[in-house]
């Protein structure tokens, strides 16, 4: 395959592609055509599927949440839990399909780059798994704020690079993996955490999150005998998103919902922009620049978002809408007191709109909400919030 046609490949609509230096470029369009081949391949599939069973412990439930939808009294609330996955969240599936591929391709070391630390703690456990040394870049600043992460990511082997150049955030550790990229492309492969960056990972990342609304499709059938009227999930860099609405995308009849925290709208108040490699709706401020965002949910506090959102948004087939973080807050703890499940701040957002949701639909309208993780890893801040 030519370089031009890979490429072209990487894109939805206008959004998407690859803008990064050719030295860098063709690393990363060999990356694509490995995808490529190994998607295919029913061994490798084999190897995913197992692991996905055996170490993350898929399937997990979609769970009626009878409380929930007799207490809202409209369409019924179904939860799908990737908060039971191994990790708590849904990110360890992607983790462990770049690592098997990343083993196929004779990858010697993994590095990834980490913000609040959730990738970098899904990365070091997958590759603790196969056995892979892997090294994380993180802004001095993030390692600061989350101590415990790096903690976490050391216990599991990993190597914990603090990068103190500019400002010290999440922008010069991605700068500083793809500089490592480019240095050892021989041994080395990057393990991008969400459906964002350059070709071929946000095709990639939903490919390996599609397991999702392949899971959710199936049980929804059984237990209601139809399709959902609506899928709801949180959409940070969208992820956890376009793998739960991935099966759904052909069946035009089924709603499509994002829900951005409001306080980092990519989609509903972004612009067409070329940030960390891709084109995607992005934040930026009056001089042009990446504009800071503020989301309580650290998992949702970036300023891109998956291009294949931008795109869903811009042809009509998705609706992206916002939560407040007072919403999701006051979500955490409905959901935690009226079902016993806690979930992440992060899913919380997703929660907050689908039980304003339920109220305008009718009882036998059906909503599925992806319940991304747990939400353990946010007691601590809540307690500091709620006191
Ligand atoms: C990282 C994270 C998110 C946001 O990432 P996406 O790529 O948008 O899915 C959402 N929920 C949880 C629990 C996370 O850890």
């Amino acid at each position: 395959m030519s370089r031009e046609s890979v490429a072209e490949q990487g894109y939805f609509g206008e959004y998407g592609g690859s803008f990064v230096p050719d030295d860098l470029k063709i690393v990363l369009d060999r990356i694509g055509n490995e995808f490529h081949r190994y998607k295919e391949d029913p061994e490798f599939l084999e190897e995913y599927r197992y692991y996905l069973k055996e170490y993350v412990g898929r399937e997990n439930p979609l769970t009626f949440a009878k409380n929930l939808t007799e207490q809202i009294g409209g369409a019924k609330i179904y939860l799908k839990r990737e908060d039971l996955n191994h990790t708590g969240a849904h990110k360890i599936n992607n983790a462990l399909g770049q690592i098997l591929l990343a083993k196929r391709m004779g990858a010697k070391r993994i590095i990834a780059e980490t913000g609040a630390g959730q990738h970098g703690v899904a990365t070091a456990t997958a590759s603790a798994m196969v056995g892979l040394p892997c090294t994380i870049y993180m802004g001095k600043v993030d390692t600061e704020r989350q101590a415990l992460n790096v903690f976490r990511m050391e216990l599991l082997g990993a190597e914990v690079v603090a990068v103190d150049k500019g400002r010290g955030r999440l922008k010069e550790a991605v700068d500083e993996a793809f500089a490592d990229l480019v240095a050892n492309q021989n041994d080395t492969f990057y393990l991008i955490g969400s459906a964002v960056g350059p070709y071929p990972y946000p095709e990639m990342v939903k490919f390996f999150q599609a397991i999702i609304s392949e899971e959710s499709k199936k049980q929804i059938l059984e237990k209601e005998g139809k399709l959902p009227t609506a899928v709801v999930a949180c959409t940070g860099g969208g992820s956890n998103a376009i793998g739960a609405f991935a099966n759904y995308i052909e069946d035009e009849k089924v709603r499509l919902i994002g829900v951005e925290p409001a306080e980092a709208p990519s989609i509903s108040e972004g612009v067409s922009a070329v940030f960390h490699g891709y084109r995607s709706l992005i934040l930026l401020d009056e001089d042009g620049n990446p504009k800071p965002t503020n989301s309580i949910a650290a998992g949702l506090d970036y300023q891109g978002v998956g291009p294949e959102h931008s795109y869903l948004h811009a042809t009509g087939r998705g609706e992206y809408v916002t939560a407040t973080g007072q919403e999701a807050l006051e979500a955490f703890q409905q959901l935690s007191k009226i079902e016993g499940i806690i979930p992440a701040l992060e899913s919380s957002h997703a929660v907050a709109h689908a039980v304003k949701l339920a109220k305008e639909l009718n009882k036998d309208d059906v909503i599925i909400v992806n319940l991304s993780g747990r939400g353990d890893k946010d007691v601590n801040q809540v307690f500091d919030m709620l006191k």
